[in-house]
């Protein structure tokens, strides 16, 4: 029994070398810490208002119509139905034809997509471009493949009126990003609209980006699963659809952002076969399937969708509309106790600046950890509500220089929203008294 125990000790390095300083995540820790003290969460990015009707009734009928191999595998590759209809839907879209079967293949959410597509297209030593400040799981998934990530950062140019900012003020300098490009370079993630900062890419900034991948031979991984969310008449341009761009581009899709149903973890990526086939590789000897009936039902909502395309009662038009209203709320909100907030041209994120409310969160000189992380948990503990700090979304080397902003997620209730309100004013009022 002795020398058994003594066996099961095992005293060999058991993590695997690909892990090496990737081990730490802040969402660990923030989602956590809401959960914990939070009385308002603006923190992860989900809805806490309810899925559209027609896509929760289409998962009842899934779940208790007549067809019970909805309950078994389907197709690993994509349920057939969903990836017909993602077919025909970006075919309207990208105004070329696609093969359900070849250029769209289904996830387990964007995530898994993303997974697949640095898996599949990046080798030891290839350097991938990403653009700051990024969904933070991009740094991650290049090392775990191998590589090199490589930063550019958009640079805020305020503006000189005194009015707030916008995200389309957060630049790329052309220059700059040029430099980045070099032979070791096999891919750039573009993530438009960007999560954290709203950031809708313009024609001309997506057409730099698109010269830059076609002069290089370099592949674009293209992160769009806030599509439909864009505000102000902007219009998302899909990168995919620029000259030159199809080949080389995989684009990236989720049902959690499209319809409201983060938890159901459906995503997809559409793109040309030569591409594609390697992420099925990937896929199939992975996670290899997703659940069904989720997909099933995201079939049926995207059936209702392609009906209703461009038409007011589309879900694709209604639920950015009802985002706008909320996100002008919560500028109002924050813009009237000094907080002052980035306005964002699309997502269901906000930044805003923390400046004005540094004197009830005082610096600690020297400290390892960012002032935006320490505001953030000292207004989750002391006020009750929740937000992300803006440097988890940059590298190691450039966190430092962006500790004076904090994101909001602005997809939720109404009276989610009013208790955020009540929250900020009762404390400027505690800071004015
Ligand atoms: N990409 C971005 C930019 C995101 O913000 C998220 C979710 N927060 C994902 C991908 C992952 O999406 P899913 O939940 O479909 O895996």
């Amino acid at each position: 029994f002795l020398s058994h125990s003594l066996q099961a000790k095992m005293s060999r390095p058991v993590q695997a070398r690909r892990l090496e300083g990737i081990d730490k995540n802040i969402w660990v820790d923030f989602v956590k810490l809401a959960a914990t003290y939070s009385k308002v969460n603006l923190g992860q990015g989900f809805p806490d208002f309810p899925a559209p009707d027609f896509l929760t009734e289409a998962l009842t009928r899934a779940l208790s119509g007549g067809n019970h191999m909805l309950h078994q595998y389907t197709r690993g590759f994509g349920h057939p139905p969903l990836v017909k209809v993602l077919a025909q839907f970006f075919e309207k879209l990208l105004g070329r034809d696609l093969d359900p079967m070849t250029n769209v293949m289904v996830t387990v959410g964007a995530y898994q997509a993303l997974f697949c597509c640095f898996q599949a297209l990046v080798d030891e030593g290839d350097e991938v471009i990403i653009i700051e400040p990024f969904f933070d799981c991009y740094e991650p998934m290049v090392k775990m493949a191998g590589g090199t990530p490589v930063f550019v950062p958009l640079r805020p140019n305020p503006p000189k009126d005194g009015k707030l900012m916008s995200s389309a003020d957060w630049q790329l300098d052309p220059a700059e990003l040029a430099s980045k490009f070099s032979e070791r370079t096999k891919a750039i993630v573009l993530n438009s609209p960007n999560n954290p900062l709203g950031k809708v890419f313009s024609r001309g900034e997506l057409g730099l980006i698109a010269e830059l991948c076609v002069k290089h031979d370099v592949l674009c991984i293209s992160d769009e699963v806030y599509e439909w969310l864009v505000y102000d008449g902007k219009e998302h341009i899909r990168i995919a659809s620029l000259q030159g761009m199809w080949d080389r581009t995989v684009m990236i899709g989720s049902a959690g952002k499209t319809f409201s149903v983060t938890g159901w973890k459906v995503g997809w990526v559409v793109g040309p076969d030569r591409l594609l086939q390697h992420l099925r590789t990937v896929h199939q000897n992975s996670v290899y399937h997703c659940a069904t009936i989720a997909q099933e039902a995201v079939a049926q909502g995207f059936q209702r969708e392609l009906m209703l395309y461009g038409k007011p009662e589309s879900y694709f038009i209604q639920l950015p509309k009802e985002l706008q209203q909320k996100r002008d709320w919560l500028i109002q909100s924050l813009d009237s106790v000094g907080m002052k907030p980035i306005i964002p041209e699309g997502t269901y994120f906000l930044v805003a600046d923390i400046s004005q409310f540094k004197s009830d969160v005082p610096d600690v000189p020297n400290s390892d950890e960012p002032y935006d992380y320490r505001f953030v948990k000292w207004m989750v503990k002391n006020k009750g509500l929740a937000a992300i700090p803006l440097s988890a979304f940059y590298s190691e080397a450039h966190k430092n220089n962006y500790t004076n902003f904090i994101r909001f997620c602005f997809a939720k209730e109404e009276a989610t929203l009013k208790a955020a309100k009540d929250i900020l004013e009762k404390w400027k009022q505690e800071k004015t008294s």
